[in-house]
């Protein structure tokens, strides 16, 4: 599975929010999968009611969600680019996910150390991200060095030479490489360094409990800078969450998101955000035996779609069978659809769209 990595500076709500995953990780486990897979890695459902609907429909005897996995990366500190806090080490960890959640503190509570003097989101935001920035100009840098030589003589180094040069020229001007604009030729002469500030963010604002519903100045101040960037800022309590995920009785769980007037937890936003962030779309089997949701990427094919069921399945393709998803809810059952011309039949060129409602045909 895809990974989300939760990062910020000390004390903003990490591990308050690391623990609200893992604990729902482990109750989901209860239902049907393994989960948690190291201390610092939790596999959560991607929750999507879309799933409930076809299930009323279908009556299967079990439904089975989409996962994500998210990965806590604790100990970000100033000077971590430097070496600071085994910085070097945490970064490294950013490295390995496809997806950065950044947490930043909005809440105020004297009883909770704060180093950086008064409450600043804003700030907070730019320190992690500097530390980000500094870590990739040393990689741009480094490659500089490496790609100078062989641009005298190769082209193709030449021009990799330049979007490198691109780079550099950006993270010092203390700007990520997300908000730089580079053709996908441009993107893959830099690929291989996996930089951090590439990496797509959304940002969670901890508030406190009385701002949850309706975010704070800090939290405002947040929106203003991530909305520069196109990047969204979900506002939750991390505490709220982590005593939520801690209730085991659905009825407490009910009563208690009842009285903090929340339809859902704010996890499950963050959750289905972070989806979306990772470039993820869903398509759905629904069958008698189960209505399951299945991860795909932007712009697949149906034979590659099919692939994520089973190797055979993708190797085998002849066709899809397809209605979307809308049109299942509509007419109720396949056959339904079928009769109303709803049912497609599409081939191996096909675009599979989120909600699709898929059935393949293969060889064995
Ligand atoms: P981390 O260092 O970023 O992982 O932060 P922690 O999750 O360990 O939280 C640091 C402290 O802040 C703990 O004492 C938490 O209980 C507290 N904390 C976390 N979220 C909130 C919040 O939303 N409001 C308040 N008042 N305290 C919080």
């Amino acid at each position: 599975a895809l990974q989300a990595g939760i990062v910020g500076l000390p004390n903003v709500g990490k591990s308050t929010l690391f623990n609200a995953v893992s604990n729902s990780a482990k109750a989901q486990a209860s239902n049907y999968r393994f989960c948690t897979i190291e201390p610092n890695v939790g596999l959560v459902d991607v929750p999507d009611e879309r799933i409930a609907k076809l299930a009323e429909l279908v009556q299967p005897d079990r439904t089975v969600p989409t996962q994500i996995e998210i990965v806590d990366i604790a100990g970000l500190v100033k000077g971590a680019s430097k070496g600071e806090g085994l910085g070097n080490k945490f970064l490294a960890n950013i490295r390995e996910v496809d997806a950065v959640i950044h947490v930043i503190r909005c809440f105020e509570d004297e009883n909770v150390l704060r180093e950086e003097g008064a409450i600043n989101p804003v700030s907070d935001k730019e320190i992690i991200d500097t530390e980000l920035q500094l870590k990739d100009l040393d990689s741009v840098e480094k490659q500089i060095q490496k790609k100078e030589k062989q641009a005298k003589t190769d082209p193709k180094a030449k021009v990799e030479l330049e979007v490198l040069q691109r780079c550099q020229a950006h993270l010092e001007q203390g700007k990520s490489i997300r908000a730089l604009d580079l053709s996908k030729e441009d993107k893959s002469a830099v690929a291989d360094l996996f930089l951090l500030t590439d990496k797509p963010v959304l940002y969670v604002a901890n508030v406190d409990e009385a701002s949850m519903h309706t975010g704070n100045k800090y939290s405002e101040a947040l929106q203003k800078v991530a909305a520069e960037e196109g990047a969204e800022i979900i506002i939750m309590n991390n505490s709220i969450e982590a005593q939520i995920s801690e209730m085991d009785d659905p009825d407490d769980k009910a009563l208690f998101m009842d009285e903090y007037k929340m339809t859902e937890p704010a996890l499950s936003r963050l959750i289905r955000s972070a989806y979306k962030l990772l470039g993820l779309n869903t398509y759905f089997t629904a069958g008698v035996q189960e209505v399951r949701a299945w991860t795909f990427h932007e712009g697949w094919k149906a034979p590659q779609c099919a692939g994520v069921i089973h190797t055979d399945f993708e190797k085998g393709f002849i066709k899809a069978e397809v209605i979307g998803y809308n049109d299942y809810i509509t007419y109720k059952s396949e056959a339904a659809a079928r009769d109303a011309g709803k049912l497609r039949i599409e081939g191996k060129e096909y675009l599979v769209k989120d909600g699709d409602v898929m059935h393949f045909r293969f060889n064995v």
